[in-house]
């Protein structure tokens, strides 16, 4: 639930930092399977959207400010005619969110044009923009992603070819990425050595094409086969020699961002083998367990809560409700907030169904609480609707600590339960009772098929090193 509807504020939510896509199909519409993939991966960056197209002799390309349906129209992917692209959604959490920071990136390695977009954020770039400056190099934006292709670019030059300069980029640059490049006639996809963020790898039927996605709704859209996930630290090529892969840097201890299962990713989407609903619903029965309540009504806020407000009703036995109901043609919007609508406040997306609660207590199931500010006005709408008790539960635990892998938390003093007690945020809030899932229950609910998980923004425990130059600026005990 994204929450902020104004352009320039934060919502009240941790937000994913982008979505990407690309496929290698000569002889199909590339563009539109892209524009396909982006539209169903919109939830995972709404501020800009792009396409690059590789035609065999050089990389076309369309992007803008804007949802995917705003930026492409019939017109704009009729120029985009080749056998590969690459596509890619924003919510910036580096560099900043103009035109110029819109993606895929282009760049030129001698006279060879290439594209890169990027899900993810390199956890300290500002060492590699000083080496890139002694290798003559300029940069023109301020973006991570900026960063990386212009390493892969010097790094192609000393090894001879791009597969080399993938290798070598990965040495130097360390943090999040899920990454996919398009050369004029290659496709490229690579993930970092602990696979933070998630990519997925498809087949077209009838041996059509490969394709990668964010998540693997991206792959149903277009009607491709799942095959498998690109592993940590795996670079994969897709050329007309097929489908290649290496192991471009050794895969340290796998640290898979766990947020994804709680709200980040689609329920739909499968997960490193688990369908994210049935792990969501697994959520709210774990939680159900762990903080019971006497109450008359479950409800989920829609819609990361709803799987989960299923499962905290089955086991609990409290009927399931539907109380919210959502509008699902807002979005985050570049509109200039007025006094008016800022009081209108969370009514705009959100508005309760009075018949459903009226003389209730009721148990609300949320994934998470950052600022605090969001499932404050929550609760007072739900009281003015007629609420006489209102129990919040929380299918997360508390963030405690700053993201620095892609996600828009940059510093503890952000987040209302590093900064005050437990019973004063349920003050704060206004709710009756406030619970969250412990981590052991949120491991517990997600039954994947390895174990390794970042949670360091419940935990605090950082599966990539975090400089103390940016702790200083993000953590509050040394901030000072
Ligand atoms: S710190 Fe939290 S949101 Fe960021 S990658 Fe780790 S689990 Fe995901």
């Amino acid at each position: 639930m994204a929450t902020s509807l104004f352009a320039g504020e934060r919502p009240d939510r941790l937000e994913e930092a982008c979505a990407v896509f690309g496929v290698y199909a000569p002889g199909e519409d590339v563009a539109r399977l892209t524009c396909f993939g982006l539209q169903a991966l919109q939830h995972r960056g709404q501020e800009s959207a792009g396409i690059a197209v590789g035609d065999g002799e050089t990389i076309l390309i369309h992007k803008d400010l804007g949802l995917v349906d705003q930026v492409f129209d019939e017109e704009a992917l009729a120029h985009l005619k080749g056998d590969i692209a690459i596509g890619h959604t924003r919510y910036s959490t580096a560099g900043g969110g103009g035109w110029k920071e819109a993606q895929p990136h282009v760049s030129a390695i001698d006279d060879e044009i290439i594209a890169l977009a990027h899900n993810g954020t390199l956890v300290d770039t500002v060492p590699q923009r000083a080496w890139l400056a002694n290798e003559g190099v300029q940069l023109y934006g301020h973006t991570d992603s900026e960063v990386a292709a212009r390493t892969i670019g010097v790094d192609t030059r000393r090894t001879g070819h791009i597969r080399g300069g993938i290798r070598l980029m990965m040495q130097q640059l360390h943090g999040a990425y899920a990454i996919v490049l398009a050369t004029p006639t290659a496709l490229y996809a690579f993930r970092d050595a602990h696979g933070i963020r998630p990519l997925s790898l498809g087949k077209l039927p009838d041996d059509r094409g490969w394709v990668v996605a964010s998540e693997t709704c991206g792959l149903d859209a277009v009607g491709a086969q799942f095959v498998r996930d690109v592993e940590p630290g795996e670079i994969v090529k897709v050329s007309a020699a097929g489908l290649e892969s290496e192991q471009g840097m050794q895969p340290g201890k796998r640290a898979f961002c766990i947020f994804e299962y709680v709200y980040f990713a689609r329920p739909d989407s499968v997960l490193d083998g688990e369908v994210v609903y049935h792990a969501r619903r697994r959520m709210g029965r774990v939680l159900a367990r762990e903080a019971p309540v006497e109450a008359d009504m479950v409800l989920g806020v829609p819609d990361s809560g709803v799987p989960p407000a299923l499962g905290y009703a089955e086991e609990s036995g409290i009927p399931y409700g539907d109380g919210i109901v959502k509008n699902r043609y807002v979005g985050r919007t570049f509109i200039q907030p007025t006094q008016e609508m800022r009081q209108m406040g969370i009514r705009i997306k959100l508005n309760p169904l009075p018949s459903m609660i009226r003389g209730k207590r009721i148990v609300v199931i949320d994934d998470s609480i950052v600022r605090g500010n969001t499932s404050k006005k929550l609760v007072e709408m739900l009281r003015d609707a007629g609420a006489v008790e209102v129990h919040l539960r929380i299918v997360s635990p508390e963030v405690m600590w700053p993201c620095f892998y892609g996600i828009d938390t940059d510093t503890q003093d952000q987040l209302i339960s590093a900064n005050l007690p437990h019973d004063e945020v349920c003050r704060y809030i206004g709710c009756d009772s406030l619970a969250f899932i412990s981590l052991e229950g949120l491991h517990e609910a997600v039954e994947s098929d390895h174990d390794g998980y970042c949670d360091a923004c419940f935990s605090g425990e950082y599966p990539v090193a975090i400089p103390e130059r940016l702790q200083r600026k993000a953590f509050l005990e040394i901030s000072a």
